[in-house]
């Protein structure tokens, strides 16, 4: 199983997953470079696979079923253009062309449908689960997202993460004002700084290196507890307490 970045907009990827002739691509937010690549590449598409409604995952979807009507697995509770296979979570999605299966993860919290697709060492999460951040809580709960990110640490720790934005950079900064002295920070951010000053994607991440870096993945570490509680400036218990404190600064930076 090959998986290869799709470049669209601003700082969504598209990712392909792919052998010599056939491709997946999730959340096709945008046909023109997709359908540029598949060109390219002389690969032929045979399934797209959805996290989310938003337009950045889902605007190609038209334009790319027009051509060939093939499979689009999606989000069963939210409204997704061309949706063929209705998703609730703990399904699993077999796309016989690559042999290649993958479990869908009921994922709320971004939107309240929110799925991730999890197979062969890779997770697809959409905008659940971000290099050093989170996705924000358009839809759902504190809670829920909570979860969902539970449900995400749970997985092997040399799980590939595939997020669907280049948010890495931006989301260091944050990381790293809740944990200044997090040496895994450091690191990351060095690796970072090579990725992007040579133009490539920070994606895929190792889980484990997001387990060491990502504030949002630490909720129960003394240190990020302790953080988020200086912001308030009031106690707040690890878990989801210091959770939904981090998220809401966040959404203030
Ligand atoms: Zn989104
Ligand atoms: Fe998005």
């Amino acid at each position: 199983m090959k998986v290869t970045a799709i470049p669209a907009f601003r700082d969504n990827y598209v990712w392909a997953i792919h052998d010599d002739r056939s491709a997946i691509l999730v959340d096709p937010g945008e046909a023109a470079p997709i359908l540029a690549w598949l060109e390219t590449q002389q690969l032929h598409p045979v399934a797209i696979l959805v996290t989310h409604h938003h337009a950045d995952h889902v605007g190609g979807i038209r334009e790319i079923t027009a051509r060939q009507a093939i499979p689009v697995y999606a989000p069963g509770n939210e409204a997704i253009f061309g949706r063929t296979h209705p998703l609730l979570g703990g399904e699993t999605v077999v796309i016989a062309e690559l042999g290649l299966a993958f479990q869908v993860l009921a994922t709320p919290g971004h939107t309240l449908g929110h799925l991730g697709y999890f197979g062969h060492g890779a997770l697809f999460c959409g905008d659940t689960l971000f290099s050093c951040g989170c996705g924000r809580l358009f839809e759902g709960t504190p809670a829920q997202m909570h979860a969902s990110l539970s449900r995400i640490k749970a997985l092997p720790a040399d799980t590939l993460i595939y997020c669907a934005h280049e948010y890495t950079r931006a989301n260091l900064d944050f990381a790293l004002a809740v944990e200044p002295d997090n040496p895994a920070l450091h690191k990351r951010l060095e690796e970072v700084r090579e990725l992007r000053g040579q133009g490539k994607p920070t994606l895929p991440v190792s889980l484990s290196t997001e387990l060491a870096c990502n504030p949002f993945l630490r909720c129960d570490e003394p240190s990020v507890a302790a953080a988020a509680a200086r912001h308030a400036n009031h106690p707040i218990q690890p878990g989801l307490a210091t959770f939904a404190t981090l998220r809401a600064w966040k959404d203030e930076c």
